[in-house]
């Protein structure tokens, strides 16, 4: 039986120890704040669910194994200058950046991108933490202390947030999920819905930019691409070196979960093409309690990640996977009241976007 690690032991880390046990891959998620010593064998596969980690004895164990997989991806990810860098080498579109630097004023960067702009930090960063929009009407200025540790975006006009999956082997065969839809609320995403007709023509876009960064990264594993599509353009908002929460849904609506195959990758098991099943929209649980109502919505897939329950915190989430359009809206109505008033915007968002 062949034996995988994971840096981290959050929901990914689980979820990726579910996919793991049909192939009879023994999956270990280490917790980032374990300091035991790990008893790895030459021949163990590394893997990880986020991009950085604590020092500790478990984590430099697993860091330093040969069998560290994309281990030099990590590193140059999780830094958006570095991560913008190589993107901008490679040609690829994004929103206009820049490092903030020491002696730069908001008014340098309203002259260079307009009246709003994004301040995200180089790394760390997840659910819109750590970002704020300098709104030139109101004269917000950069915090004291964030000069080089924050980059500058100019505000996108998007039309609507889209993303990709892509899964790559050590041979260089990748496949790709279709484009999700996906719905933020407050910097955080509320719902994705996947796959979708009106944007099929993105889709071989999408796949040469994500296969352009796997190839040019020597990639192994799953890799999300996060995208604006502005008209039939796409920017590259972000990247994540692992397994993504617009790729839940594959849970239910893929004959291969992007978790299986970020884990068929790692093992170097054959990866096959995933098939879409059904029509799916997921929706993440965020800040509420759990509710054994939802267990009774007919197609209701629950993932509850038994984490403590704070406002903004991703608890879990809920796929629907369903062939029958008018059984989907009617179950996501069902959810609607359940979750309350701050979900009322994107479970309208995704009525309307599935009504025919
Ligand atoms: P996560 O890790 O949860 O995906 P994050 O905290 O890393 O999020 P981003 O994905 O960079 O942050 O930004 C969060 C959201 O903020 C985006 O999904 C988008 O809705 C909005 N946003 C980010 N950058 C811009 C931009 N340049 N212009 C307009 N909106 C933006
Ligand atoms: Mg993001």
């Amino acid at each position: 039986m062949s034996r995988v690690w994971v840096l981290g032991a959050g929901q990914l880390g689980a979820m990726l120890k579910h996919a793991a046990q049909p192939l009879g891959v023994d999956l270990v998620a280490v917790d980032i704040e374990d300091d035991s010593h790990l008893n790895l064998a030459a021949e163990d596969m590394i893997t990880a669910e986020r991009e950085q980690w604590p020092t500790t004895e478990a984590t430099d164990q697993l860091a330093a194994h040969s069998n560290f997989v994309n281990r030099d991806v990590f590193g140059l990810v999780a830094d958006r200058v570095t991560q913008k860098q190589m993107l901008d080498r490679l040609q690829l579109p994004t929103a206009p950046w820049q490092l903030v630097e020491l002696g730069q004023s908001a008014k340098d960067l309203h002259k260079a991108y307009g009246e709003r702009v994004l301040l995200k930090q180089r790394s760390g960063g997840f659910d819109g933490r750590g970002q704020l929009w300098l709104q030139q009407d109101l004269g917000t200025s950069i915090p004291e202390g964030w000069h080089n540790k924050v980059i500058a975006e100019q505000a996108i006009g998007f039309d609507e947030e889209l993303s990709v999956v892509g899964v790559r082997n050590r041979a260089g065969e990748c496949f790709f999920y279709p484009l999700a839809l996906n719905h933020h609320q407050e910097g955080i995403l509320a719902v994705t819905i996947a796959p979708l007709d009106r944007v099929q023509h993105l889709q071989a876009k999408a796949e040469n930019m994500l296969a352009s960064i796997m190839d040019d990264l020597d990639y192994v594993g799953v890799m999300a691409m996060e995208c604006f599509r502005v008209g039939d353009e796409l920017l590259i908002n972000e990247l994540a070196p692992r397994v993504h929460n617009s790729g839940h849904w594959t849970q239910a609506g893929a004959s291969i979960s992007q978790f299986e195959y970020h884990v068929r990758a790692i093992a170097d098991l054959p990866l096959g093409p995933a098939v879409v099943k059904q029509q799916s929209v997921m929706v993440n649980l965020i800040g509420v309690d759990y509710d054994r109502r939802w267990l009774a919505i007919p197609g209701a897939e629950v993932f509850w990640y038994g984490k403590e329950v704070r406002p903004a915190r991703k608890v879990g989430h809920i796929n629907f996977a369903l062939a029958d359009r008018n059984q989907l809206i009617s179950s996501l109505q069902t959810l609607k009241p359940m979750l309350g008033e701050w979900y009322a915007g994107p479970m309208d968002w995704a009525l309307q976007e599935l009504v025919p």
